[in-house]
Parts: structure tokens; sequence; C-alpha cells
């Protein structure tokens, strides 16, 4: 149980693991998905490229091969077991680690999914917007993942367009606004995206990006902000 929660709080971060919490408190079922959900997400992300590093939350090591035909070796390391895996599917992979984290339980079947569908993509989201801004702050995944997955910087500020209703978003964990006094702060989940300037807030708002920001930031935020 110790396991599934400090692999959360490290992917989800202190606050949006709280707010995932307060969602998921009366509905045991649901709380399980969101572990194997995130542990999805998490995967989604790391396994564009080869990964090697350790199961967040955890000190067990693990590596991660993606072959040509889609499948995935590697193995994990934890303090009593190597667990090896060939030619896996990413389900066989995810399989393996939620062993590891002691999620062996059968998968709940009662799952009300429309409501782990809207979850589920607030938490592929919040994984995602940690990983690509975890260059700002005290890293919250192996260092070699997050360089791994940062692209050469371009030297001007870009700016992108925003739907005027992305301005009164609010966070979907902790129901937080992004934007204060015509800034975006990001909420306490996503403060790790805050540091861009809001421009023409009553006619085209705009958002513009100096030049310490990657693209995939950029992509994440964008996304938080879709309407
Ligand atoms: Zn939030």
């Amino acid at each position: 149980m110790v396991k599934r929660e400090e692999f959360l709080t490290s992917l989800l971060g202190q606050e949006g693991c709280k707010a995932l919490k307060k969602a998921t408190d009366h509905n045991p079922d649901l709380a399980l998905s969101v572990i194997v959900r995130s542990l999805m997400g998490w995967l989604d992300v790391i396994t564009r490229q080869d990964f090697q590093g350790k199961i967040p939350g955890t000190h067990y090591a693990c590596e991660i091969k993606k072959n040509q035909s889609d499948t995935f070796s590697g193995h994990l390391k934890t303090k009593e077991d190597v667990v090896s895996f060939n030619n896996a599917s990413l389900h066989n992979v995810a399989g393996a680690i939620a062993t590891v984290l002691g999620v062996e339980d059968e998968l709940p079947q009662n799952v009300d999914n429309t409501h782990l569908a809207a979850l589920g993509k607030s938490i592929d989201l919040l994984i995602k917007a940690r990983i690509v801004t975890s260059y700002k702050q005290k890293p919250v995944v192996p260092q070699k993942l997050s360089k791994s997955i940062n692209l050469p910087r371009p030297s001007t500020r870009r700016v992108f367009r925003i739907a005027k209703a992305s301005l009164t978003k609010s966070c979907s964990f902790c129901q937080e606004h992004f934007f204060k006094n015509d800034q975006f702060v990001g909420c306490h989940c996503f403060s790790g995206l805050s540091g861009c300037n809001l421009l023409n807030k009553s006619t085209e708002p705009v958002l513009s990006f100096n030049r310490s920001w990657d693209q995939e930031a950029i992509t994440t935020l964008l996304e938080a902000l879709k309407v």
C-alpha cells in the first residue's frame, strides 16, 4: 500500500495526489484503477525512448528498451528479485511493474468508465507536465529521462494564441484557476508550468514563452488550457 502511494506522490506531486484521493476516496475500485492508469500514463511518456532509471517513488531499478516491433525488453530489479521481460507488450511491462508495486488485486470490473476517462485525461496531463517541467524544479523522475525528452530550444520568444475561455479555466484536480490577475500562475499541481506571459487578453489572447521553454512543456501547457 505504501509503495503505491509513494509511486503516485512521486508521479503526481503532493497536491495532485491529495486532490486525486479526494476524488476517489468514496470508491476503492476507482482508486485502484487510477493507479493503473497513472502507471500507463508514465510508461507512455518514458517509453518514447529507451529508459533507464528508477520506478518513481521506489529504489527499484528499471530498464526498458523499445524493440522495432513495438514490443519491449528489459528488467526490473527489486531488493529480492530481478524480473526480466523480452518482446513484451506495454501491458505486460505495466503488469510486471504493478506487481512490484504491490498492485496484484484483480482489476475492478464495475468502475464508472466515464469518471475514469475524465480523471485519466487529467492524470496523463499532470504526469506529462511534471516530467517536462522537472528541469525547473527538484527532479521527480530520473535525470536521464528529463534530459532525453528535452528538445533543442530555439533562441527567440514564441507566441501561441489561446481561446478567451481558457482564461477562466481551472484545474480538474484542485479546482484552482490557472490565471490570476491576468497572469498564468498555474495551480499547485501545474505550478511547474508557470512563467509565461499573457498578452492581448481583452482582444486575442496569446501566451508568450521565452527560450527557457522547450516544445514539450509548451504543448503540455496549451493542452491543459484547451477548452
Ligand atoms: Zn491543480
